[in-house]
């Protein structure tokens, strides 16, 4: 394994859910005396880590030699802040665990669509001769990646991954896009764009950096950092009309066809586009990827049929904002009845108005059901509003007509009914299954 050896150092690995206990595994492997701080009392124990649980002592921090910190812990974390006061190196747990991977790497981050372009990127790279780890926010921690013998990386990195870039460099980086989430944590839009951009912070000025063309605030957030850029969405970089795709990289042209891709919604097509771009400039032999394309799957919750029939059901429990809604009801061939509903993140659901002219009804459930309902009357959609999410799908059962789509994409977190969007989704394909006399 490379990378630093850290023997005696005392490593304190702040927040011990699935990226902190990697990164602590991973200092002990290392030779480091790790201790493992979390503010939960519950924490199951890891080997060879010594664990402070609850309260912890600042003193734990300023006499540490580096403070290793998981996406879930905010910077304003006293911890943190001892640790920074006495001048104790602070790293986040995707930086330190890079030291240790001298592979190549490719990075992808967005609002939407991070987990779909690094499961596309990862198979697009296996089936062009590379055994990839593919992971990070997404499946395994990056922590877990050393000493696996993967000879490339494909990670998804998420805006809380990026809080704390510090020595974190992909090889190829794209930021997929941006619009408002996660803004209670992030504060404002420029913030958030200056968080995504902070992906490029560490790159070498040969480096590729993958921005959508167009977005002035990204644009703006990565123009002080290093690297060359490619556009999504422009030159050099990919254009996609419907199913033909052109790259433009380094001076060549390269043509794709996505007329054979088996995933649903129009978004999936400019997903497959952005895998390509990046597995490209990867390296990866065109003629390769073209032959994968029919070959990606996507992933369960995400555009996810769950029944054939005469009537498609349509699981997107995942589309947790309006913008994933948005794209699940602009790239969808059929007429739908959308199923929206949940815990709202804010107002804005008028904006999908619009894009519902051409679908059959719209059914509202959970907590923000009336809330949306009121907006989307207001912007002079018919709506049928229930409370719960079953009442939900027996009204769109009775309302699809022949050919349609039923389409669960809330647009709304899951939290005021479920455990989490892949219970929703689980629960949703089960009503759908369920048979009707
Ligand atoms: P993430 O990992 O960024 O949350 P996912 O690939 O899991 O992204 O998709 C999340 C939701 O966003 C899904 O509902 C999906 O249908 C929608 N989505 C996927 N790709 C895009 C895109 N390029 N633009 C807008 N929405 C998208």
């Amino acid at each position: 394994m490379s990378g630093p050896a850290l023997e005696g150092q005392r490593v304190v690995v702040l927040g011990l859910g699935r990226s902190g206990r990697a990164a602590a595994r991973l200092a002990a492997d290392r030779g480091a005396r790790v201790v493992g701080v979390d503010s939960s009392a519950t924490v199951d124990p890891i080997d060879g880590v010594r664990m402070e649980l609850g309260a912890c002592a600042p003193q734990t921090f300023a006499e540490a030699d580096l403070v290793v910190v998981s996406p879930g812990v905010p910077p304003s974390n006293p911890g943190i802040q001892a640790a920074e006061r006495a001048g104790v190196r602070v790293v986040g747990e995707l930086g330190f665990a890079r030291w240790f991977l001298p592979q190549r790497c490719i990075a992808i981050t967005g609002t939407n669509g991070k987990s779909t372009v690094t499961t596309f990127v990862g198979d697009l790279l296996r089936r062009a001769g590379w055994n990839p780890f593919v992971g990070g926010n997404l499946g395994d921690a990056l922590s877990l990646a050393p000493g696996r013998g993967h000879d490339a990386l494909v990670v998804e990195v998420s805006s809380y991954q990026l809080e704390r870039p510090a020595g974190f460099r992909p090889d190829v980086g794209m930021i997929l896009n941006l619009t408002p989430d996660h803004l209670a944590r992030h504060g404002t839009m420029e913030r958030y764009a200056a968080t995504k951009a902070s992906l490029f912070t560490s790159m070498n000025a040969a480096d590729l950096g993958i921005l959508p063309r167009g977005d002035h605030r990204l644009t703006a957030a990565a123009a002080g950092h290093p690297g060359r850029r490619a556009w999504l969405g422009g030159e050099p970089g990919v254009l996609r009309v419907g199913s033909s795709v052109r790259v433009q990289l380094d001076g060549r042209d390269y043509m794709f066809d996505l007329a054979e891709l088996e995933v649903a919604g129009d978004h999936n097509r400019a997903n497959a586009a952005s895998a390509l771009l990046a597995a490209l400039a990867f390296g990866a032999d065109p003629d390769a990827l073209q032959a994968a394309i029919p070959h990606l799957r996507g992933l369960p919750h995400r555009m996810e049929v769950v029944r054939r029939g005469d009537v498609l059901w349509i699981n997107d429990s995942k589309a947790t904002n309006v913008e994933a809604t948005a794209a699940a009801l602009a790239g969808l061939e059929r007429s739908a009845v959308a199923l929206l509903g949940g815990q709202a993140k804010g107002p804005g659901f008028d904006a999908l108005a619009p894009l519902l002219d051409r679908h059959r009804a719209v059914v509202t459930f959970g907590s923000s059901g009336p809330s949306i309902a009121r907006e989307l009357r207001d912007a002079g959609v018919a709506v049928t509003g229930c409370s719960t999410m079953e009442e939900a799908v027996q009204v769109a059962r009775r309302i699809a007509l022949q050919g349609d789509a039923v389409l669960l994409s809330p647009g709304c977190a899951s939290f005021d009914a479920f455990t989490d969007f892949e219970d929703r989704g689980r629960v949703f394909a089960d009503l759908a299954r369920k048979e009707v006399r």
